[in-house]
C-alpha cells in the first residue's frame, strides 16, 4: 500500500556543499529524486538545461509564478529561483523522496506549505573554508564571491527555523551524518502513512480504501478565526487532527488530496498533500470553491465558527476599564453556499440523547452524502483529543458503520474505507 516519500531541504550559504550532498543522497538512497529548479540565471560553463536547472527568461519566470507553479521561489544574488510544486507533490505521492537544494528564504516557505519537510542547514567548517570553496569552484567572479560571502551572514540568522544543523568539514563525515538523518526520517510513521504490514492485521478496517485511487479528495480542517480586532478572535477548540488524519487516509488509498485548513494546532499532513491555509469562514468558502471543482469528495471536517463579530475593528481595541459588547452574527454556511459540485461528507459534533436524530437532520439539511457523528459529551474523544469514535450514516440508507474508539489516524482510515465501500455500492 501507499507510503509517502519524504521531502528534504538542504539550505545554507552558497558554497556550503549543498549541491554535492544533495546529489550524494539521490545516488545513495533508492527512489530519491533531485528537484531541478527553475532559474533566470544564465548557465555557467558545463551546466545543462533541464539537468542542473530549467533556465528561463524573467518574463517566463513571472508567468509561472503568477500561475502558482512554484512551491517556493526567491530572489537570490540578483536572480530568481523557484521549485516546481506539482512535480514535488507528484513524486511524494508515488512514494519517491525529493531533495531540494535551495536558499534559506525558500526553505522557510517550504516549511509553511509542507510542514513535514525536513529542513537541514549546512555550513562549512569556517568562513575561510567557505571563501576557499567559492574561489576554488572558479565559476564566479571576485565580485560575486564577495557578494555571496556577505549574504552568508544573513542566511545564518535563519538557523532557528531549521530541523537539523550539519557542519560540512570532512566530506566523509558529512555524508555519514546526512545519511543518518535521511534514514531516520524515512522510518517516521507520519511519513510512512499506513504500513503494509499493519494493514494485513486489519483487512476489514481498510476494505474499500483503494476505491480512492486516482480520485481527488478535498478535506477541510481545523477551526476558523473570526476577528474582533487585529489581535482577538472568536474561534473554537478544534485541533485539526481529524482533518490531517483524513488527508493521510485518503492519500493512503491513492487519492490526490488537498487540505484546506484553518489555523489549527495540527496542520502537518504528509508532503504529498496540497496544503492551503485560511483564517475565516469566508476564506475557507473561497478556497473550497476553487478546490472542489472536479473533485470526487469534500470531507468537511472543519469546525467552522458559527458566529462572527458583526464588524472587525482595525488595530487593537483598548481596555481602559470599559465593558465591551460583541454583536455576533452567523457566519456563512459553507456547505449551503458552496452547493458542492461533489459529494460531501459532513461531520456532526452532538451532545445529549437526540444526537443521532440531530446528525441525520443535519445530513439532510446539508444535502450531504454521508455524515460522521462524534459525541461532544464523551470524555477522551473528538475535540482537542488524539482519539475519536462514532458512527457514519449514509444518505442512501445503507446501514451505518460504527468506528471503534482509537487514534484519529485509525478512525480516519475506517471512515475513508467505509466511504469507499459505499461509493462502490452506488456506482
Ligand atoms: P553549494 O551547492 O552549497 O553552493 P557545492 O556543493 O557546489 O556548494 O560545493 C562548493 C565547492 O566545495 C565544490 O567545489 C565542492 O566540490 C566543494 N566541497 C563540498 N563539500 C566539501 C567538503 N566537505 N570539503 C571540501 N570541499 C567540499
Ligand atoms: P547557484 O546560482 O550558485 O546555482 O545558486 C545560488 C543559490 O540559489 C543557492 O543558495 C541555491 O541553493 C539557491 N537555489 C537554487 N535553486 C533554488 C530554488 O529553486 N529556490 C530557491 N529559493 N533557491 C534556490
Amino acid at each position: 500500500m501507499f507510503s509517502s516519500g519524504i521531502l528534504v531541504v538542504i539550505a545554507g550559504p552558497s558554497g556550503a556543499g549543498k549541491t554535492t550532498l544533495a546529489h550524494h543522497l539521490v545516488k545513495t538512497f533508492p527512489n530519491t529524486r533531485f528537484s531541478v529548479s527553475t532559474t533566470t540565471r544564465k548557465p555557467r560553463g558545463g551546466e545543462k538545461q533541464g539537468l542542473d536547472y530549467d533556465f528561463v527568461t524573467t518574463a517566463e519566470f513571472s508567468r509561472r509564478r503568477e500561475q502558482g507553479f512554484f512551491l517556493e521561489w526567491a530572489e537570490v544574488h540578483g536572480n530568481f529561483y523557484g521549485t516546481d510544486g506539482n512535480w514535488v507533490r507528484r513524486q511524494l505521492a508515488r512514494g519517491s523522496s525529493v531533495v531540494l537544494d535551495i536558499d534559506v528564504q525558500g526553505a522557510m516557505q517550504v516549511k509553511r506549505c509542507v510542514p513535514s519537510a525536513v529542513l537541514v542547514f549546512m555550513l562549512p567548517g569556517s568562513r575561510e573554508e567557505l571563501l576557499d570553496r567559492l574561489t576554488g569552484r572558479s565559476t564566479d567572479s571576485a565580485e560575486t564571491v564577495d557578494r555571496r560571502m556577505k549574504a552568508a551572514a544573513g542566511e545564518v540568522s535563519a538557523l532557528g527555523s531549521f530541523d537539523y544543523f550539519i557542519e560540512n568539514r570532512r566530506l566523509e563525515d558529512t555524508v555519514k551524518m546526512l545519511e543518518a538523518v535521511f534514514a531516520s526520517e524515512l522510518r517516521k510513521l507520519s511519513n510512512i502513512g499506513w504500513p503494509v504490514a499493519a494493514g494485513e492485521y486489519h483487512p476489514e478496517h481498510i476494505n474499500g480504501l483503494s476505491w480512492w485511487k486516482g480520485r481527488r479528495v478535498v478535506v477541510s480542517s481545523g477551526p476558523t478565526r473570526e476577528m474582533i480586532d487585529d489581535v482577538r478572535f472568536v474561534s473554537n477548540r478544534s485541533s485539526g487532527l481529524m482533518g490531517v488524519s483524513l488527508s493521510e487516509a485518503f492519500l493512503a488509498g491513492g487519492a490526490e488530496v488537498t487540505l484546506v485548513s484553518g489555523p489549527a494546532m495540527r496542520t502537518d499532513p504528509p508532503g504529498a498533500v496540497k496544503l492551503l491555509r485560511v483564517n475565516s469562514a469566508e476564506e475557507m468558502l473561497e478556497a473550497l470553491r476553487r478546490e472542489t471543482l472536479g473533485a470526487d469528495l469534500l470531507a468537511m471536517a472543519a469546525a467552522v465558527s458559527d458566529f462572527r463579530p458583526e464588524t472587525a475593528v482595525p488595530g487593537k481595541i483598548r481596555r481602559r476599564g470599559k465593558v465591551l459588547s460583541l454583536n455576533l452574527v452567523p457566519t456563512v454556511d459553507i456547505t449551503a453556499s458552496l452547493g458542492s459540485p461533489c459529494p460531501v461528507l459532513a461531520f456532526a459534533l452532538e451532545y445529549g440523547d437526540r444526537s443521532e436524530e440531530e446528525a441525520l437532520e443535519k445530513m439532510k439539511r446539508k444535502g450531504a452524502f454521508a455524515i460522521f457523528l462524534n459525541r461532544g459529551d464523551m470524555p477522551g474523544i473528538a475535540m482537542e483529543s488524539p482519539d475519536n469514535s462514532g458512527r457514519l450514516f449514509f444518505s442512501s440508507g445503507s446501514p451505518p458503520v460504527s468506528i471503534a474508539r482509537g487514534s484519529k489516524k485509525f478512525a480516519a482510515m475506517g471512515i475513508a474505507a467505509a466511504l469507499g465501500r459505499e461509493m462502490e455500492r452506488r456506482s
